[in-house]
């Protein structure tokens, strides 16, 4: 059987790693044009996909990636003296098993894991996806496959080719998110430099195999701007207002805009989407089911989402069909669960009132003063918040086609 999965950041070689392990015929073609480097923004794995992770050999070499960052100097708007924080003990609160890590050193190490069974077209898109799996490229000869894939991240090709125009799919959550590359030199590994003031949160961290830091900007905005969706010099415009004066380190972040090599900005967005499946044709991931970039623990869905698909398609011996029904009814409560938790988070991340800001602060603060088996045991109490990833099931599946 001949699956063609579009994107190569998380969700798609992590698809492409089980599906040939279980023996189908994986084609994987990528908009960039090569396989993604160091870079991106950090983003976190939780317990289930640690436990994916493991299960593909590749543990060991996403720890030594780790980012390393443990601790928080978090400065409110208007204080001078930083609240210290301790990162560790936050993500032991949240999770018993997380990383923070690149997003480009993830997709490096789960493309390494399958590549030498998987046939990757880069630099190319899909343009047509018929009915029977007919498949035409910008660049590469038209092909047939029994399934195609859309694991092309929040605004995916496949998506709209297959489910049209994403205006309709979408629930904006109240904020926008922007990162930078800005000098090595501003940032410490290991700390990272937050300011936190009413509607606007700003942060710092580099990490020590790093040639650069980034810098993160989340602020609220209760309608959606005119930011022009691919108009950078506006969305620096927009970003330089949002954020000037709030304090003298934030203002030398922002010096580095127009010189940045790296440069992203988007609306903090949800997919609703209730079905992923339509035909020939799924979604994995951001692609099908983004809680929202940064706020809602994505990264982790995306590998949950991509090795669940894999092993429904090779439970159902390819009927794809039957796989697809599987993998919707597997994938519903993590998916409905998550887009909860990143409404609250959108909220509680980016504080709307001086209360607000200082809540943020003094909770994580609590947290990290608190001995790591209590803010852990007090964590517990709750899976549909602070421990939802945790809770989430890795489901077993047959025995990969070793
Ligand atoms: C700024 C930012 C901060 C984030 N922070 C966090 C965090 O702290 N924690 C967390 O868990 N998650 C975070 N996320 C979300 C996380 O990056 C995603 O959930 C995760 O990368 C999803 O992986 P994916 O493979 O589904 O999609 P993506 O990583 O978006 O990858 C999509 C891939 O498809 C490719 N593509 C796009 N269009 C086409 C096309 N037409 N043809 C072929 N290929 C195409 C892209 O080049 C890309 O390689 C953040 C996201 C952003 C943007």
């Amino acid at each position: 059987m001949r699956i063609l999965i579009s994107g190569a950041s998380v969700a798609g070689p992590v698809l492409a790693y089980w599906l040939s392990r279980y023996g189908f015929a994986v084609t994987v073609v990528e908009r960039a044009p090569a396989p993604r480097k160091a870079g991106g923004h950090a983003v976190d794995l939780f317990r289930p996909a640690m436990e994916i992770s493991a299960k593909m050999g590749v543990l060991a070499r996403i720890e030594e990636r780790a980012t390393g960052t443990d601790r928080l100097a978090m400065y409110r708007e208007g204080s001078t003296r930083a609240t210290e924080i301790d990162l560790t003990k936050v993500y032991g609160a949240t999770s018993d098993r997380h990383v923070v890590i690149m997003r480009d050193d993830l997709s490096e190490i789960y493309y390494a894991a399958g590549r030498d069974d998987v046939e990757y077209l880069f630099d190319d898109s899909i343009t047509s996806i018929d009915i029977d799996g007919d498949v035409t490229f910008e660049h590469a000869p038209a092909r047939a496959f029994e399934v195609v894939v859309g694991a092309d991240g929040l605004h995916s090709n496949v998506r709209r080719l297959t489910f049209g125009e994403e205006g309709e799919l979408t629930r904006f959550l109240g904020g926008y998110l922007a990162v930078l590359s800005v000098p090595k030199a501003l940032a410490d590994a290991g700390r990272m430099i937050g300011h936190v003031g009413v509607g606007r949160l700003a942060a710092l961290h580099t990490a020590a195999h790093l040639d650069d830091a980034r810098a993160a900007f989340l602020f609220r905005s209760t309608a959606e701007l005119d930011s022009g969706h691919r108009d950078p010099r506006r969305q620096k415009q927009i970003l330089h207002d949002m954020f000037v004066g709030m304090h003298s380190e934030v203002d030398r972040w922002l010096d580095e805009l127009e010189a940045t090599p790296a440069f992203y900005f988007d609306a903090i967005t949800q997919l609703r989407l209730d079905r992923w499946s339509r035909r020939r044709v799924t979604l994995v991931g951001d692609a099908g089911y983004c809680p929202g970039p940064a706020v809602g623990g994505s990264t982790s869905l995306a590998v949950l989402g991509a090795y669940v698909l894999a092993g429904e398609l090779a439970r159902a011996g390819g009927d794809h069909l039957r796989a697809f029904a599987g993998y919707e009814l597997a994938m519903r409560e993590p998916v409905l669960r998550s887009r909860a938790f990143a409404r609250g988070v959108a909220k509680s991340i980016i504080p709307g009132s001086p209360a607000g800001t200082w809540a943020l602060t003094r909770g994580a603060q609590l947290v990290s003063r608190m001995p790591a088996p209590l803010s852990r045991a007090l964590a517990k109490l709750n899976t549909k918040g602070l421990r939802l990833f945790d809770s989430m099931q890795v489901p077993d599946y047959p025995e990969a086609d070793v």
